[in-house]
Formats: structure tokens, C-alpha cells, sequence
């Protein structure tokens, strides 16, 4: 995991700061190493780079005026922490600036090919090849189809962020770890990020891009395109009901001890959010349907906690770490009902297990927080939980508004919905 932001056509002449403020946001994707790259406006034929080891916090940038500029968080998973590995990193004649989360899994072979080529590396990370292939590809093709094709050559669940100096455009592409754009469309500032609540404090309008897209991004717009065929596609932004403050630390010393005061809130509201997505359960349910439950960690515990829930309601149903899924599969069939929980709704092995038993005809249930993610996408219905950004690493108001739709489900399927929503509002008027 790591955190990707950058921003084009920043109106304060002040991208290097933006994206550092940016990157703070993001720091619970990552936290070992973060970096910059940008345009600045007194020398635009070079990429300006600042890199630095250890947590965010309060750090600030030297990096001058500048309206382009990307940056990473890093997590580390090829190359040790150090300013070298440290992202964005450059291509040999530093025109191409590279952000990426996720593993470039055949990056030796690329390697190899590139060094015979005479390319020059700075760091020991998987990474870096994608730099440099850009460069080699640029030889011959335009940036679109160098970015592209480059990306479309490497292994992995992958998202990239590449910034080209020569057109001065920002090109993203998505497979298998998250990427979303924001518009700006008052101040016409673009923006990518892994998540939201990087640029929350600028725009709500936002796409989250599918795996096998693409995005170019300049001072005019933002263009969608499909990966394999390189077709530009029409992209439908849609405004998110989150506010600036959820991105906020708003007074709390930390996000984590913001997050478990807002409980007070999450929950009850949790319990007026999903009815009509509630009764199509009740209905599949009624037609024989047999739920499983599947999740990761905080998500996996939640469902194992739920199958009490149901219990209590006369229902037995099956829990799963998604990561062990795979022996139960023979389990699941047509008359299968998957709850797949997650907060983020792009959590790996949860997203394999919930593909895997859609093949077989189950329908999928995605019990979610974060909007506009790949389970979501998937689910045939979607509940999402409205507990707002969760930023602290540990889960608490998505793992409780998780717990409250699952009793919530729990006993409408034994025809106890009213009564089990004024239980859970109520709790509310006792914690305050
Ligand atoms: N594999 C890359 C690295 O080790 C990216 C890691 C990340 O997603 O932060 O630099």
C-alpha cells in the first residue's frame, strides 16, 4: 500500500505544498519514506525532487513555485528505506517522474533489457523500471502510448502516477490497487490520489477509476481511456456526501481518537441508511438463499461476531477469513448470498474470494465504507455503511457501523428490522 496525490494547474502557484498537504492525508497508506516531483515555474525544462525518510508529520517542502507537481508516500516492498528509493523517481534524462503502489512483479526481466539499453538506475526498487521503459518506449511513441503500453507490460496489481515534462500532462493508470480523480471545476485544479480525503479540501467531484483505465490529465480537463484498446471513454463523475471536516483531524490530537468519538454518530446513523437495500436481502433470503460471510482481519472479525447476530435470530451462517475461502468454495452456488465486508471495499483477498464465488452464480453483498471501490462495483447489492473516511489504520467507526448493519440484517431477516433500528439509535442517546 501506498499514497498517491498529485495536482495539475494549481491556482496558488503552490503544487509542491499541495501535494505535501495532500500527502499527509494519505500517510495511513504508508508511512516509511515520501517524496515530491515538480515543474517548477522558473526552470520548466526540469523535474524538481524532494525526497526524505521517515513519517510526514509536520515536515515541509523546500520545492519552489510551481502548477504541477506528484507525491507518494511509500510502504516499502523492493529496497530498503532510503531517500534513493524514496518515490517519485526519474528517468535518465529526468523528463518522466514516477509514482506507484503496488509490485511490479516481472521488474528483473524489465530490468535486464533496460540496462543492455544502457539505462542508468538510482534505486533498488521495482519501481524505477517503470521510468525507464517509458523513456525507452518514448523513442518511438507518443507519451499516451508509451505510458500505456509500458503499463499494460508489467505484473502486478499495480497503480501508477507519471508526470511528463514535455507535455505537461499527469497520466494515471489503474490495475488492482485504487486510483480516483478529482475536478475542481470553480478553480479548474485537477487532481489523482489514492483515496479521497487527499483532495476532499478542494473537490467532492470525483471517478474512481475501474481496473484497465487510464486517465490523461492536463490544464484543461481530465480524459478517461481503456487501457487495451487506448480508446478515450466518457467519464461519469459523481459528487460524494463527504465533508471536508471527515478528512480533518478537526481538534483531535489524532485521527484514531477523532474516529472513536464519532461512533457516537456512525452508528445510529448506520441504522437508517440501507432499508431498501435491506428488504431485497429479505427478500432473496425468503427464496432460500444461504448467507457466508466473508473478510480480512477487523472485517473477518466483525462477521464472526455476526454469526451470533443471526443465531440469535435462528439463522446459521457461515463465516470466512476471504484469505482461507478458497476450500469452502465447493460450498457456494447459485443460492448463495456472499456478505464480503471491508472498509476500504478493495481489500485483496476479500475481492478474489467474492469474484471467485460470483463465477459460480452467488450473489455478492458488499458491506463497505469508502465509496466508488472495486467490491462495490462488483456487488449486485451495495451497503454501504456511511461511517465517512476512516483514516486511522485501526478500524473502530467502520467496524462498529459494520456490526450495527449486520444486526441490523440479522434481525430483519427474523422480521425484527423497527425494533432492532430503535435498539441501535438508542444506544446512541446512552453513549452521549
Ligand atoms: N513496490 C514499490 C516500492 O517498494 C511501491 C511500494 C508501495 O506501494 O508503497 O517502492
Amino acid at each position: 500500500m501506498c499514497g498517491i496525490f498529485a495536482i495539475i494547474n494549481d491556482k496558488t502557484q503552490k503544487a509542491a505544498q499541495t501535494v505535501l498537504e495532500g500527502l499527509k492525508k494519505l500517510e495511513y497508506r504508508g508511512y516509511d519514506s515520501w517524496g515530491i516531483a515538480a515543474f517548477l515555474s522558473s526552470s520548466a525544462k526540469k523535474i524538481s525532487l524532494e525526497k526524505h525518510i521517515g513519517k510526514i508529520g509536520e515536515a515541509k517542502t523546500t520545492l519552489g513555485r510551481a502548477d504541477i507537481a506528484i507525491g507518494h508516500t511509500r510502504w516499502a516492498t523492493h529496497g530498503g528505506v532510503t531517500d534513493f528509493n524514496a518515490h517519485p523517481h526519474l528517468d535518465c534524462q529526468e523528463k518522466i517522474a514516477v509514482i506507484h503502489n503496488g509490485i511490479v512483479e516481472n521488474y528483473q526481466e524489465i530490468k535486464e533489457t533496460l540496462i543492455k539499453n544502457n539505462h542508468q538506475f538510482r534505486s533498488q526498487t521495482d519501481t524505477e523500471v517503470i521510468a525507464h521503459l517509458i523513456e525507452e518506449k518514448l523513442k518511438t511513441q507518443s507519451i499516451k502510448d508509451a505510458v500505456f503500453d509500458s503499463f499494460n507490460s508489467i505484473i502486478g496489481s499495480n497503480a501508477i502516477g507519471v508526470m511528463d515534462i514535455e507535455s505537461q500532462t499527469i497520466i494515471a493508470c489503474r490495475n488492482g490497487s485504487p486510483l480516483v480523480v478529482g475536478i475542481d471545476e470553480k478553480n479548474q485544479q485537477h487532481f489523482l490520489g489514492s483515496d479521497v480525503p487527499a483532495f476532499l479540501k478542494y473537490t467532492n467531484k470525483v471517478y474512481f477509476l475501474n481496473d484497465g483505465e487510464g486517465v490523461i490529465i492536463d490544464k484543461n480537463g481530465i480524459k478517461l481511456y481503456d487501457l487495451k484498446t487506448k480508446k478515450q471513454k466518457i467519464i461519469k463523475y459523481q459528487i460524494l456526501d463527504w465533508k471536508l471536516e471527515d478528512a480533518e483531524k478537526s481538534g483531535y490530537p489524532h485521527f484514531l481518537i477523532k474516529e472513536i468519538n464519532e461512533q457516537k454518530n456512525t452508528i445510529a446513523k448506520t441504522a437508517s441508511i440501507n432499508e431498501n437495500e435491506i428488504k431485497k436481502i429479505v427478500d432473496l433470503y425468503k427464496k432460500g438463499y444461504q448467507i457466508k460471510i466473508i473478510g480480512c482481519g477487523s472485517a473477518f472479525y466483525c462477521g464472526l461476531t455476526g454469526k451470533y447476530f443471526f443465531a440469535n435470530n435462528n439463522i446459521d451462517v457461515d463465516v470466512y477469513g476471504a484469505y482461507e475461502y478458497l476450500p469452502f468454495e465447493k460450498f457456494v452456488n447459485k443460492k448463495t448470498l456472499i456478505f464480503a465486508i471491508s472498509q476500504s471495499g478493495e481489500t485483496a483477498d476479500t475481492l478474489i474470494a467474492a469474484k471467485s464465488a460470483k463465477k459460480l452464480g452467488a450473489k455478492i453483498v458488499a458491506i463497505v465504507n469508502a465509496r466508488g471501490s472495486t467490491l462495490e462495483r462488483m456487488a449486485d447489492i451495495v451497503i454501504p455503511v456511511g461511517a465517512g473516511p476512516e483514516i486511522a489504520v485501526v478500524s473502530t467507526k467502520a467496524f462498529t457501523a459494520q456490526l450495527a448493519t449486520l444486526y441490523l440484517i440479522a434481525n430483519a431477516l427474523n422480521k425484527n428490522y423497527s425494533q432492532a433500528q430503535q435498539k441501535i439509535k438508542k444506544y446512541e442517546k446512552n453513549i452521549i
